[in-house]
């Protein structure tokens, strides 16, 4: 009873939205939405199209945007 099924946590920042009424759900916003994605296809197209040579393991590290965060 009273179980609010109508709000989600953003995958990405953690806030907390309304589930209806959210186009880019289940992120909070298009930006969070668009860098998850953006990210995840990233990684996939590269990983899939390299998983064969294991030296390639070394460029993903390196092109990792996370590395540029300081
Ligand atoms: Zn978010």
């Amino acid at each position: 009873m009273g179980s609010q099924i109508n709000k989600i946590e953003c995958p990405r920042c953690r806030k907390i939205v309304a589930w209806e009424k959210n186009p880019h759900r289940p992120f909070c916003s298009e930006y969070c939405r668009l860098v998850d994605l953006g990210r995840w296809s990233d990684e996939t197209y590269r990983i899939s199209s390299r998983s064969e040579d294991g030296d390639e393991l070394d460029n993903l590290v390196t092109l990792n945007p996370k590395r540029e965060k300081n």
